[in-house]
């Protein structure tokens, strides 16, 4: 794992490390090795706390393989909504699978049904060979939507996003900083506003981690698809205050190649938008807080 722009404030240091950044469907390739092509999964973590994971891409099975397999496992999961790029790690995340395991999820409350149906739905033959029932560990499922609680110290921050279907975005304050996770957000048209919800969610984070998936060309093609630009990211980092942006959600077309080639042509730009740092995703990436 490398490091990132650590700080030490004195105080135990936030542990932000990259299992998954891809969007939307696996995208194992050679040319997409240095970045990854698990999809969405990010983990939280202080020493003496839970650990937090955003989302529960196909990148948390590798996460799940360091955990205790003696049913001693404990920890959270904030998930931003129940498209497959973002839930379907949960089958292979082994340490659930043991008496004793308990798993909180907290995911947007569903249009219909409750989110244990939804889940129980998703995985059960002929689609999964066990049924979500019979998973050995207690699931503890919560909906959201628009709330502020807490897990162990961290303050934990629910805003409805902009995507397709319900949505929502969080914002974890934790040992005094602050990390706001966004994975998809599907802009205006005109890429030139900013949802109220989000900006409340970003206002001045410590790093915000943002869906980055298209270029103007492909926003251009596919402007109702969910998504939005990488120079989206920069915008709603700048009009909220945030300080560092992290590219996330990378499009299963862009190869390591053009991520490189990209991103540096947005990296260019952050003096535009007065950020301090503007860093790319990928798979194994640490940032210390
Ligand atoms: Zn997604
Ligand atoms: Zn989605």
């Amino acid at each position: 794992m490398d490091n990132l722009s650590a700080s030490d404030r004195g105080g135990l240091r936030v542990n932000v490390t990259f299992y998954g950044v891809r969007g939307s469907t696996p995208s194992p390739a050679e040319g997409n090795r240095r970045y990854g092509g698990n999809t969405s999964a990010v983990l939280l973590e202080r020493a003496g706390d839970p650990p937090i994971m955003f989302d529960l891409g196909t990148g948390i099975r590798s996460w799940g393989l360091t955990q205790p397999l003696d049913g001693t496992f404990r920890a959270t999961a904030l998930v931003t909504h129940l498209h497959w790029d973002h839930i379907q790690g949960l089958p292979f995340l082994a340490p659930v699978d043991r008496h004793g395991a308990q798993l909180d999820v907290f995911a947007p409350v569903q249009e219909r049904g409750t989110l244990t149906a939804a889940f129980a739905e998703f995985m059960r033959p002929p689609f999964f060979p066990v049924h979500y029932s019979e998973l050995r560990g207690d699931i503890r499922f919560t909906g959201v939507s628009d709330h502020d609680f807490e897990i162990g110290s961290a303050k934990v921050k629910v805003r409805p996003v902009p995507h397709c279907g319900p949505t929502v975005g969080y914002r974890v304050d934790l040992d005094g900083t602050s990390v706001v996770y966004i994975s998809d957000h599907q802009a205006p048209l005109h890429l030139d506003r900013v949802a109220d919800s989000v900006l409340e969610l970003c206002d001045g984070a410590d790093l915000l981690i943002h869906d980055a998936q298209y270029t103007p060309d492909e926003f251009s093609e596919k402007a109702l698809w969910g998504h939005c630009t990488m120079e989206y990211a920069l915008l709603v980092a700048r009009e909220s205050g945030a300080r560092r942006v992290c590219l996330f959600h990378h499009d299963p077309a862009h190869a390591d190649d053009d991520l490189d080639r990209l991103h540096a042509e947005v990296r260019d730009k952050a003096a535009d938008y007065d950020l301090d740092e503007v860093i790319s995703a990928r798979e194994g990436l640490q940032i210390q807080l």
